[in-house]
C-alpha cells in the first residue's frame, strides 16, 4: 500500500481491509485453503478486493473480466500470489472452454459495470452482462457442482416508497428508463439464479449490495465518493446533483465483502436475498462537507439537475443479514473516507469532470 496510506493507518489504525494477513502468506492455509474459486468481475473494485481477502484465506483463485471498468493493476496483490490466475472474457459471450476444468466449489458473479454513466454507455451490453452472463456462469456452477453467489443490488428497490428496504420489498422500479438496464438486468439474474436452484441444478446465494466505496474506484466513474474525494484533492467544486437532500448509507469495502464470503459460506436452505450495506443514512449534502473536512478541501459546492430515476432515499434493513450471518458493518465513515482519501492521494490524482449521476448501484 502505498506511502500516504501507510502514514494514514499509522495515524489513525488501519481499517479492517488492511489487518488480513498479507497476501502471500503460505499457500493453502486459512480457513477456505483448497477451495477453488471463480470471480467474474475481478479486475473491479469489489471484485480485486474479493480476490485478495480470498487469496489471504487460503483459497486458490481464478479472476475472470473484460477490463471494461475494472484494471489489471487492481490486481497487482491477486497476481503476485501463486495461486492467482486472470482469464480476460467477457461472460455476455461463450465463456473459455478451459474454465470447464476449473472445478470451482465457488462462483462468485460480481462481473458488471456498477457506475451509471458505465452501465448506461452500453445499455444493451449491461442487460446481457447480468442475464446471459449469469446463465453462462450457473450452467459452469452446474457443470462443476459449485454454489454461486450473484452481486445484486440495491438498485432493484429502484425509488424506494418504503423505507428503510427489507428483502421482502418488491421495488418501485422503471423498466423503460436509463437506469433500467442495471437495475432489470439485475432483477432478471436473481429470477434466473433462484430458478436455477429450484431446478437442481446448483446452490445459489444473492446478495443485494448498497453502495460501497473504498480504495479502488475509480475516480471518474461518476459515483459519489470518489468523484468528491477526487475532485476534493484536485481543488475542484465538488458537484452535488439536486438539493444534496437524498440520501444514501455508505458501507466500507472490508465490512462488505466479509458479508459477502459469510454469505457464500453460509450452509442449508435457500435463504432467499440478502441485504448488504451500512445502515447508517446521510444526505448527499453531509457527505460533502465530511469529505471537504477531511481533505482540507476549500472547494465551493456546484449544483447540477438530479438525473432521471436518481432514488431520494437508500437505506438497507440489515436485520436478516445479522440474524442469518451475525454480519453488520463496523468501520466508521470517518475511518472510511479517511482510507479511500489516502489511497486516492496516492493515486494520480485523476482529473473528474462532473458525469450526470452521481448514484451508484
Ligand atoms: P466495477 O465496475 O468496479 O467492477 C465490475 C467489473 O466487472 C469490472 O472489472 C468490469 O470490467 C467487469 N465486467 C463488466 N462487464 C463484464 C462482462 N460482460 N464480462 C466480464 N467482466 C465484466 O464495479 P464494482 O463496484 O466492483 O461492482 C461489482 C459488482 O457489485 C457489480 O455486479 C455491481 O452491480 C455490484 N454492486 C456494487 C455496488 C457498489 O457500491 N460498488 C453496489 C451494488 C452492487
Amino acid at each position: 500500500m502505498e506511502r500516504e496510506l501507510r502514514a494514514a493507518m499509522a495515524r489513525k489504525g488501519p481499517p479492517a481491509i488492511l489487518r488480513r494477513k498479507p497476501v502471500g502468506a503460505a499457500r493453502g492455509s486459512g480457513d477456505l485453503a483448497g477451495q477453488r474459486v471463480l470471480v467474474a468481475g475481478a479486475a473491479g473494485f469489489l471484485g480485486s478486493h474479493l480476490c485478495d481477502l480470498l487469496l489471504a484465506r487460503g483459497a486458490a483463485v481464478v479472476g475472470l473480466d473484460n477490463l471494461q471498468t475494472g484494471a489489471a493493476r487492481n490486481l497487482a496483490e491477486a497476481e503476485a500470489h501463486p495461486d492467482f490466475r486472470l482469464d480476460v472474457a467477457d461472460i455476455s459471450e461463450t465463456l473459455p472452454p478451459r474454465l470447464r476444468d476449473g472445478g470451482f466449489d465457488r462462483i462468485y458473479n460480481l462481473a458488471c459495470a456498477a457506475s451509471p454513466p458505465r452501465y448506461q454507455a452500453r445499455p444493451v451490453h449491461t442487460l446481457l452482462t447480468s442475464i446471459l452472463g449469469s446463465r453462462h456462469l450457473l450452467e459452469l456452477a452446474e457443470s462443476c457442482g459449485a454454489r454461486f453467489l450473484l452481486a445484486s443490488t440495491s438498485e432493484v428497490y429502484g425509488d424506494p416508497t418504503v423505507h428503510p428496504q427489507p428483502e421482502d420489498y418488491r421495488g418501485n422500479v422503471s423498466t423503460t428508463g436509463p437506469r433500467a438496464c442495471y437495475d432489470e438486468g439485475k432483477r432478471a439474474a436473481e429470477t434466473l439464479a433462484l430458478d436455477t436452484e429450484r431446478m437442481g441444478c446448483c446452490e445459489v446465494r444473492i446478495a443485494r449490495i448498497f453502495n460501497t466505496y473504498g480504495p479502488r474506484m475509480a475516480g471518474s466513474d461518476g459515483r459519489v465518493v470518489s468523484s468528491m474525494v477526487s475532485q476534493a484533492l484536485a481543488g475542484e467544486d465538488l458537484t452535488i446533483f439536486g438539493d444534496g437532500e437524498q440520501t444514501r448509507s455508505f458501507c466500507f469495502v472490508s465490512d462488505l465483502l466479509d458479508g459477502l464470503v459469510a454469505l457464500m459460506e453460509h450452509d442449508g436452505p435457500q435463504p432467499g436475498p440478502v441485504n448488504l450495506g451500512n445502515p447508517d443514512e446521510i444526505s448527499i449534502n453531509v457527505l460533502a462537507r465530511e469529505v471537504a473536512r477531511l481533505t482540507g478541501s476549500r472547494s465551493a459546492i456546484v449544483r447540477r439537475p438530479l438525473p432521471v430515476d436518481d432514488p431520494r432515499r437508500r437505506q438497507p434493513d440489515i436485520a436478516k443479514a445479522g440474524r442469518l450471518l451475525g454480519w453488520r458493518p463496523t468501520t466508521p465513515l470517518e475511518d472510511g473516507l479517511r482510507a479511500t482519501i489516502a489511497w486516492f492521494e496516492a493515486e494520480a490524482r485523476p482529473s473528474v469532470s462532473a458525469t450526470p449521476s452521481q448514484a451508484v448501484a
